[in-house]
């Protein structure tokens, strides 16, 4: 039998309250009618959210969804309402302009009874009084947290990082400082060639500075792609006149106060106005340290975003689950919207997501997913060149489990659909099909 939540209602003639799913009749103490009964919200929950990227904002939006009476504070250390990170290289590029990257408007928050607390840096958690405490002496107190910190742009430790004129990019205020040099024209040095390092270098390539692209390993993109992918993909951006060294290692950045070259093991010199640096991004740990939760490179989460605190979630860039840490856009959305819902009682599970990838800004088409390169016998990889595009699957046994697809992406919805589906292609193996033909099959 299913039974009617419990509710409590109160008379607004004498104040008498009263707990039952419906009202009573009447008042037993001014015995005025049912009508003058109203229903009392339960006392809401409180539910804390550090940090306010993608994660942070998926969440408040999954427990205000939940769980209408909840009270959701949204702790934010950045000035501006949260916005598009991914997007920050289309903004640099010109392709948006600021006003575009806002993820909701101001009344958005308000129309969600989501508290918004901007330019407040969460300084310390206090896990046994269920309590957190902000740089500007503020404390907050939580039925239940969510952290979703982010991560930090990695900086190698080179001789001169410290330089003015040495950057990275991580948020809008990063992305504007950038813009500032590149308003004269300039010459820059991107150190690192992942997608990150790619879309700043076609950016501000667009602006007009002479970009270089320096990265260690043998190839670009050695994550997304295999070497033959990353030669194609190398001469498409030569062609836009960026200059790229591949196998070259970053010896020191010189100047006296400001950067002024960057010194390759190899001897040679780059000069340089701006060096940004992109060298991948480490989980913000700091907080998670001090509540005592247990992490390994990120905060350690079971499926349901759930940490070693039961009062504590944790979703997004600062979140390790399953020994896997993403990175990405699309994971740290849902990963948040299931540790909003989690923190509100709502049954919910990540069931991880094959990392995939795309170049924006270069106006390259590109998509990566899943495992790029055979690593066990009888992995079996199709290769089509055709045409100057370059697209690859690779399969184990039968299933397809990665793919690249550069030039023409066209196919990247379809493709994810079958490794996400892991979808068993052994009767076309079987008959010898190439990549040319497997990628007909998939258009039908
Ligand atoms: C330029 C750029 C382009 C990208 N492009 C892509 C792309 O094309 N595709 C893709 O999948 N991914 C892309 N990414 C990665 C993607 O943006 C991230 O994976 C995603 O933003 C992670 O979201 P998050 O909410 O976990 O963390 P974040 O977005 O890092 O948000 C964390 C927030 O918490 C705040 N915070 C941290 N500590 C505290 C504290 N102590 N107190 C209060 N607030 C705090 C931070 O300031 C930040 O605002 C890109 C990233 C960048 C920087």
């Amino acid at each position: 039998m299913n039974q009617l939540p419990l509710k409590t209602w109160v008379c607004n003639v004498c104040g008498f309250s009263s707990a039952g799913a419906e009202p009573p009749h009447g008042c037993p103490q001014c015995g005025t009618d049912r009508n003058h009964f109203e229903e009392i919200p339960p006392a809401g929950k409180r539910y804390l959210i550090i940090g306010a990227g993608i994660a942070g904002v998926s969440a408040a939006d999954a427990i205000h969804q939940a769980d209408p009476y909840g009270k959701v504070v949204l702790l934010s250390d950045e000035t501006e309402l949260p916005y598009f990170r991914m997007n920050l290289t289309r903004y640099l590029a010109g392709e948006l302009d600021s006003s575009k990257l806002d993820l909701h408007s101001r009344a958005w928050y308000l129309e969600n009874h989501i508290e918004l607390h901007l330019n407040t840096k969460v300084v310390d958690i206090d896990a046994r009084s269920q309590q957190v405490f902000s740089a500007d002496g503020r404390s907050y107190a939580y039925d239940a947290l969510i952290m979703t910190t982010g991560a930090s742009p990695f900086v190698p430790p080179f001789p001169g990082v410290d330089l003015a004129g040495v950057q990275t990019l991580r948020t809008l205020r990063d992305a504007n400082a950038i813009l500032a040099v590149c308003a004269r024209p300039v010459d820059v040095v991107c150190i690192g060639g992942g997608l990150l390092g790619l879309e700043v270098a076609g950016a501000i390539s667009r602006r007009g500075a002479q970009v270089s692209v320096v990265e260690s390993l043998p190839w670009l993109l050695p994550r997304q792609l295999d070497q033959a992918a990353s030669r194609i993909l190398q001469q498409k951006i030569e062609s836009m006149g960026i200059k790229v060294f591949t196998g070259a290692k970053t010896k020191a950045l010189l100047g006296e106060e400001h950067v002024e070259s960057v010194q390759l093991e190899d001897g040679s010199f780059l000069p340089a106005d701006l060096v940004i640096i992109s060298a991948g991004v480490s989980a913000n740990l700091e907080l998670a340290r001090k509540a005592g939760l247990a992490i390994n490179r990120g905060i350690l989460v079971d499926d349901m975003m759930r940490t070693s605190d039961p009062l504590i979630f944790a979703a997004g860039d600062d979140t390790e689950h399953q020994g896997r840490m993403y990175g990405l856009w699309i994971p740290a959305k849902s990963q948040g919207s299931i540790a909003g819902f989690s923190a509100a009682g709502k049954p919910a599970k990540f069931a991880g997501d094959p990392p995939s990838a795309r170049l924006k800004v270069l106006g390259i088409d590109l998509f990566s997913i899943g495992q790029i390169s055979p690593t066990e016998n009888g992995d079996l990889l199709l290769v089509d060149e055709s045409g100057g595009n370059y697209a690859s699957f690779l399969f184990r046994k039968g299933v397809l489990i990665g793919s690249i697809l550069l030039g023409d992406a066209s196919l990247a919805a379809k493709v994810k659909n079958a490794v996400e589906a892991q979808e068993d292609f052994s009767a076309q193996l079987g008959q010898g099909i190439s990549a040319a033909a497997f990628k007909e099959a998939l258009k039908a």
